[in-house]
């Protein structure tokens, strides 16, 4: 038996007789923020006189950066500025969840707040109304750190029949996977799909097609329902890239890109040079695709299960070997999109889709600067 936390088993029929008492007519917000490690998520929650109908009814707050790695010397004030709205699928309506940016006392963001240049980039590339859909992968663990469901001594039979499979002994933890699904589309995600994946009590959602800003912005949050229904049922889900050393597969974010002409008829030229471009720029793609500058994506990207080797470019029709997979059909109908495979499973996707986004659309004159710690430093 895999170790599930104690207070998953606290008795949740007292818990719904309390949850469906009524709030007289106030909404309990609930504020999401990405910590100071670039992976981790917070949240703290306050009452608002009525229910919010926009982003804008929903006033700045702050919280103390020094207990989430953010703080700055003796200013441990941080901003918490609201930017996207959602239903809050544990506590109900009127009640929301709503994805913050994090800024400095100083109102520069915070080291961790990758949202900022990528707006940016995706202000300036609007006009190709570039769309993202990225494949989560994840793997389920007990509050030991063991995969959920794995033998205490010994593994699983080999990868085999887990990837899409059915049947207790292929499938562990699917309540989790059913319970998210259903959390994200009562909270308003664009989740697209989900399956079970290659390593046992692993699995992957997919969230898109999105437009520019709002794919990462969907994504943290659907993490963040991810981290909170596991916390119901007890058991952890790590985005770590690479959990099981060895003959398992590891966990990675594939992210899938489109831009309105590579949609349109005779799209391939675009995606083609999209290609080119990326495979000129592939080592500081690497730096970006996890949280640890390529450090991560090391243990993944070895050329084996279904990866490319960290430090070779390619790209392929159907070759899920490749760096870049353009996927048959595309290739068939010459229109479509393509997928870049090196993301890690923690990657921060504001930062994948921003270099993404730069890389394909942006003269280098054009790009925005890195947020910039001189200029800072000069005052
Ligand atoms: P795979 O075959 O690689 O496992 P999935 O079915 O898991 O692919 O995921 C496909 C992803 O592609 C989804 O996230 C979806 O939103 C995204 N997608 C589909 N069409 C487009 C498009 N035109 N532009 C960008 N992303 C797209
Ligand atoms: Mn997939
Ligand atoms: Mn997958
Ligand atoms: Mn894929």
């Amino acid at each position: 038996m895999a170790s599930v936390s104690i207070s998953s088993q606290l008795n949740k029929a007292v818990r719904q007789q309390y949850m469906s008492l009524p709030q007289g007519g106030k909404s309990q917000v609930t504020y999401i923020w990405i910590d100071g490690t670039g992976e981790g998520l917070r949240n703290k929650t306050r009452t608002l006189d009525q229910e919010p109908s926009t982003i804008l009814d929903i006033p700045e707050w702050n919280f103390d950066g020094s207990s989430t790695y953010q703080a700055e010397g003796s200013n441990s004030d941080m901003y918490l500025v609201p930017v996207r709205m959602f239903r809050d699928p544990f506590t109900h309506d009127p009640n929301k969840l709503v994805l913050c940016e994090v800024l400095k006392y100083n109102r520069l963001p915070a080291e961790t707040n990758h949202r900022r240049r990528c707006s940016e980039v995706m202000e300036k590339v609007k006009e190709h109304c570039m769309w993202f859909g990225m494949e989560q992968e994840y793997t389920l663990l007990g509050i030991d750190g063991h995969p959920y469901s794995w033998p205490l001594n010994g593994f699983p039979g080999p990868q085999g029949p887990y990837y899409c499979g059915v049947g207790a002994d292929n499938a562990y933890g699917r309540d989790v996977v059913e319970c998210h699904y259903k959390a994200c589309l009562y909270a308003g995600i664009n989740i697209y799909g989900t399956n079970a994946e290659v390593m046992p009590s692993q699995w992957e959602f997919q969230v898109g097609p999105c437009e520019g800003i709002e794919m990462g912005d969907q994504l943290w949050v659907a993490r963040f329902l991810l981290h909170r229904v596991c916390e119901d049922f007890g058991v952890v889900a790590t985005l770590d890239p690479k959990p099981m050393k060895g003959n398992w597969n590891g966990a990675g974010c594939h992210t899938n890109v489109s831009t309105k002409q590579m949609r349109e008829e005779d799209g391939l030229q675009f995606i083609e040079k999209a290609i080119e471009k990326l495979g000129q720029n592939h080592a500081a793609h690497i730096r970006s695709y996890d949280p640890r500058g390529g450090k991560d994506n090391m243990r993944r990207l070895t050329g084996l299960h279904e990866t490319s080797n960290i430090s070779d470019f390619s790209a392929g029709v159907a070759n899920r070997g490749a760096s870049i997979r353009i996927p048959r059909q595309v290739g068939q109908e010459r229109k479509g999109y393509f997928e870049d495979r090196r993301p890690a499973a923690n990657c921060d996707p504001y930062a994948v889709t921003a270099i993404i986004a730069a890389t394909c659309l942006l003269e280098p004159e054009q790009e925005v600067e890195k947020q910039d710690t001189e200029e800072e430093k000069s005052n």
